[in-house]
């Protein structure tokens, strides 16, 4: 399980999100990518290797789109290369999904989703989250509705992220079994992470997002709706901690971090 982050705001997304991925390249990954929203059309750069390959290749490309996000993987269906990296697409290319953890589900939705017309590029699990998204943006309008819908469907854990080119001013993030927050930066501007490192420098005001919930975030602000769509009223809380103590996520020393964080531990 690796890094999240979104920003949508004011600024252009693009440094943004690589301060983000940078921050949470301590928890380790292989492959690394963005896609922002720029002029209702999106562009993606995605990597294999370190950070430093995608940041290079995002150089000389002319970027201002101020809604984005951005991914550090940890391979676990697919290897670690260029395509399987995320952000993944669509059969248009219009909407965009990055994703931590496994969709345990993803072969019978594959062979479904084949069956109704769609084509697969990569070998990940992950790309069938996206075009399940489109097939329900096809009776859907909103993204979040399509999100909300396609996620009833999965089995397995996420922290998901998603951008369309369809519905341009939002990030719609979701979260099972996978951290999850929301920063709050300023009036319309806001930051979306998997790990408090990410937001910290941007902002102490945050919103812990909880087990299959929807968050729907757009300069004009958020909302939250559960898996069975109740309206969530959550407000904001403050961190306290600083960076260093967030990337040891609260244990005092980063060994004993690795040691609690280890899924057999007793
Ligand atoms: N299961 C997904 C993949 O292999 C996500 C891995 C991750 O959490 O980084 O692409």
């Amino acid at each position: 399980m690796c890094g999240i982050v979104g920003y949508i705001g004011k600024s252009p997304a693009k440094p943004i999100l690589l301060e983000g991925l940078k921050r949470m390249e301590y928890r380790g990954y292989d492959s690394a990518g963005i896609a922002v929203i720029q002029d209702s059309n999106a562009k993606t750069c995605k990597k294999a290797g370190k950070l430093g390959e995608l940041a290079s290749v995002l150089q000389d490309k002319e970027l201002r789109g101020s809604v984005g996000i951005g991914h550090t993987r940890w391979a676990t269906h697919g290897v670690p290369n260029d395509v399987n990296a995320h952000p993944h697409t669509d059969c248009k290319n219009e909407i965009y999904v990055i994703h931590n953890g496994i969709i345990e589900n993803f072969q019978s939705l594959k062979e479904r989703l084949h069956k109704a017309g769609h084509t697969f590029v990569t070998e990940t699990d992950t790309e069938v989250l996206v075009h399940l998204i489109e097939e329900h943006m096809k009776t859907k309008k909103a993204l979040e509705v399509a999100v909300q819908g396609a996620l009833r469907e999965v089995v397995g854990t996420y922290g998901v992220a998603v951008v369309s080119t369809l519905d341009p001013e939002k990030i719609v993030a979701a979260r099972l079994g996978s951290p999850l927050m929301l920063g709050i930066i300023g009036k319309g501007e806001f930051i979306v992470a998997s790990d408090a490192t990410a937001i910290l420098p941007h902002t102490r005001e945050v919103v812990y997002l909880e087990e299959r919930e929807i968050l729907t975030v757009t300069p004009k602000g958020y909302t939250i709706k559960t898996l069975g769509n109740k309206s969530v009223k959550r407000e904001s809380n403050r961190i306290e901690w600083d960076t260093t103590q967030a990337e040891k996520n609260g244990y005092p020393h980063f060994m004993l971090k690795e040691i609690m964080e280890q899924p057999e531990v007793i």
